[in-house]
């Protein structure tokens, strides 16, 4: 009878254990979620030479049928506003958008503030030192981390000729592009020495603006790295303890896309 009354117990304690353990919901409520998207309108930037986005009306208004009714028409360049590069974006063979395995597009981040020296310099590349330094305050980058930059430019969008360093579009309007971007050394450290998943950044490119050759795009995506450009709101986000979701429109043998972004921090 005692025996029994024992194993009674601990079958309680043992549920009740099972019970106490926070929902999915509970433990997601102890953070809390951050945009780090822009909106997609006419004001949203591109590349000089790309596409702009559109958005034309196919109906708006009250129906002959006597409902409401929108519906709306959109066009734009893969590569603009918050985005995703693929590797293949400049590595042949590497992962189309559509190929990225879900894994690759969430996970745990660091954030690495590079204003302080990218304020002062449009030219600014970030180095081997910076993430050298980063590292001595909160440890390694951890394997499978996503990556992510703040120059501090996203303070500038979509400014164009604050945050491109020229409104101008076209061809000849490439050559005056003005931004920080991650110096190919600094690539070649992260795909050698670190095991990322991807990086971003708050600026139109992970090469500089003043790139001839776009290295870091070609040493990263190689290695089936991808690349988030404009990402927004990289202010809100602390140095560790941020998770990334980071899900593009599924585009079929796309080089990159539109891409929604949003971080999950810790309260
Ligand atoms: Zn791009």
């Amino acid at each position: 009878m005692k025996k029994s009354l024992y194993c009674m117990l601990l079958l309680a304690v043992s549920c009740t254990g099972n019970k106490t353990e926070p929902s999915l919901s509970m433990q997601l409520s102890k953070g809390t979620w951050i945009d780090l998207t822009y909106s997609f309108s006419e004001e949203t930037l591109y590349w000089p030479t790309a596409d702009k986005f559109r958005f034309d009306t196919v109906f708006v208004g009250v129906t002959p049928a006597g409902f409401y009714y929108e519906a709306f028409n959109f066009c734009a360049a893969e590569h603009g506003g918050t985005h995703l590069d693929a590797p293949v974006h400049f590595a042949k063979g590497k992962w189309t958008a559509d190929q990225i395995p879900l894994g690759n597009l969430t996970g745990e981040a660091v954030v690495i503030d590079v204003s302080a020296n990218a304020l002062k310099n449009p030219d600014y590349q970030i180095t081997v030192a910076d993430m050298e330094t980063w590292e001595k305050i909160n440890g390694s980058i951890p394997d499978d981390a996503i990556l992510l930059f703040r120059t501090g430019y996203g303070s500038f969008y979509p400014d164009a000729k604050k945050y491109l360093g020229t409104d101008e579009r076209g061809a000849e309007a490439v050559a005056k592009l003005h931004f920080p971007g991650i110096h190919p050394d600094a690539a070649t450290w992260l795909a050698t020495r670190r095991k990322i998943k991807a990086v971003g950044l708050d600026v139109a490119s992970v090469d500089y603006g003043q790139s001839k050759d776009f290295k870091t795009h070609q040493l990263l995506y190689e290695k089936n790295i991808c690349g988030f450009e404009n990402v927004a709101n990289l202010d809100k986000l602390p140095a560790t303890g941020v998770y990334i979701i980071a899900l593009p429109m599924k585009i079929k043998n796309g080089s990159g896309g539109p891409l929604r972004i949003m971080a999950w921090v810790k309260k």
